[in-house]
């Protein structure tokens, strides 16, 4: 079969192999514990549950506005100017995706294409690469280092900024590193941004999961040109653990969302309508519930990072938000497993998932691959038992 030649720049997901071998483990009965999902163990709080049931039954099953629901998205303005002090006209700068992915994905496709540039900084989550070079626009990964906490500076951005600079991404609290951004940070990246035509794709999925007093700061909020210039892309997917409902938004000025408009009436059209109902009673009902799961994070997260850095051979950084810790494994390349010498990050994680029975992902996908991706939204109890079956497989390598 021949496929469309658009297919040969999307290449297949890189954690499919690791997944699938997990699965397969699980189903002959061997005890895996899963690192690798990206998505809270919480389930979807009762009152959000709820609020889609109650637009059920009252009759939300037909399409709605293509954009969303005008309750969603006052819900949604008005949420944007309590946690990011943000103003949003509902009406015209805030449209509702098929999850913060479609928010990606049409984001890239009404700005970019060929000629275009899209500066990555890496690592980062799997989406941006793979959909920029989708629209024909050549991604410019910028790789962060450690020593600056995993985050791009004002300086690397210097270097790689052009008239062909389209968008810049920044995804603060990000996925996978869990470093966050201060405010001087991303002030010296506007500035730089503000020196170009470009405009910055701001993925604040995570902001409301952070440690350590770190606060999550939007670049929208620096100045009105700074507002004009920026996408917030935002959801519902891990604040609320609302993974499988796939709703999430952007914001910004009009004739962006009036083209993403258009692009999404001619895909998907309207998110779910009683998921909308979910989530207006999710940004409108109480977030109390959630200093409770970032206080089980923050604990998960203190025991990772310590049992992964007692680890010979692995080393990480302290992650300031999201869910993720983001050792580096390079150090143990070129030893030997039984099945062969460990090269990259595919191998770590495949050896670790078949010796030591623990699945995270190989940091190769998230533009990194000296790295593997753990996630702690699991339990503490399975964050001690993974660390001591890890330390034990590492401690096994010849
Ligand atoms: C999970 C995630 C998203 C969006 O996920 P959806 O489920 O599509 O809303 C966006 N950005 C990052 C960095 C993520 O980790």
């Amino acid at each position: 079969m021949r496929f469309a030649s658009r297919m040969s720049k999307l290449p297949p997901i890189p954690t499919l192999a690791m997944n699938t071998k997990a699965a397969e483990m699980k189903a002959q009965g061997v005890d895996v514990i899963s690192f690798a999902a990206g998505e809270p163990d919480f389930d979807t709080p009762e009152h959000i549950k709820e609020g889609a049931i109650q637009g059920l039954r009252d009759g939300a099953t037909k399409y709605t506005a293509v954009r969303g629901i005008p309750a969603l998205r006052e819900a949604i303005s008005d949420w944007a100017e309590e946690h990011k002090g943000l103003r949003y006209d509902p009406k015209t700068e805030v449209i509702v995706t098929v999850g913060g992915k479609q928010s990606v994905f049409n984001a890239l496709h009404v700005l970019v294409e060929e000629g275009d540039e899209v500066v990555i900084p890496a690592p980062i989550w799997v989406a941006y690469e793979p959909v920029a070079t989708l629209t024909g626009a050549k991604p410019v990964l910028v790789q962060t280092s450690e020593e600056n906490g995993h985050k791009m500076t004002a300086e690397q951005l210097r270097e790689v900024v052009s008239a062909r600079t389209k968008i810049v991404v920044i995804n603060s609290p990000c996925n996978p590193s869990g470093c966050v951004y201060s405010r001087e940070e991303l002030e010296a990246i506007a500035e730089v941004v503000l020196s170009t035509g470009a405009m910055v794709m701001s993925d604040e999925i995570y902001g409301k999961i952070t440690y350590d007093g770190e606060e999550h700061v939007s670049m929208a909020g620096f100045s009105d040109e700074m507002k004009a210039r920026t996408l917030v892309l935002d959801g519902f997917s891990k604040t609320y653990a609302m993974t499988g409902w796939r709703l999430g938004y952007t914001l910004a000025r009009p004739e962006i969302i009036e083209a993403m408009d258009t692009l999404q009436g001619q895909s998907t059209s309207n998110a779910t309508s009683f998921a909308q109902y979910g989530g207006v009673a999710a940004l409108r009902g109480s977030h109390e519930f959630l200093d409770g799961w970032v206080a089980q994070y923050d604990a998960r997260r203190k025991a990772i990072v310590e049992g992964l850095n007692s680890i010979e051979g692995l080393s990480v950084v302290n992650p300031k938000g999201a869910f993720y810790a983001f050792p580096r494994v390079s150090e143990i390349f070129g030893r030997q497993g039984p099945d062969g010498v460990l090269k990259n990050s595919m191998d770590v994680g495949l050896y670790l998932l078949e010796h030591a029975h623990c699945a995270g992902v190989p940091g190769a996908g998230f533009g990194n691959d000296n790295y593997v991706r753990f996630s702690y939204a699991t339990s503490l109890e399975n964050v001690k038992e993974g660390i001591e079956r890890i330390r034990a497989a590492v401690g096994q390598l010849g």
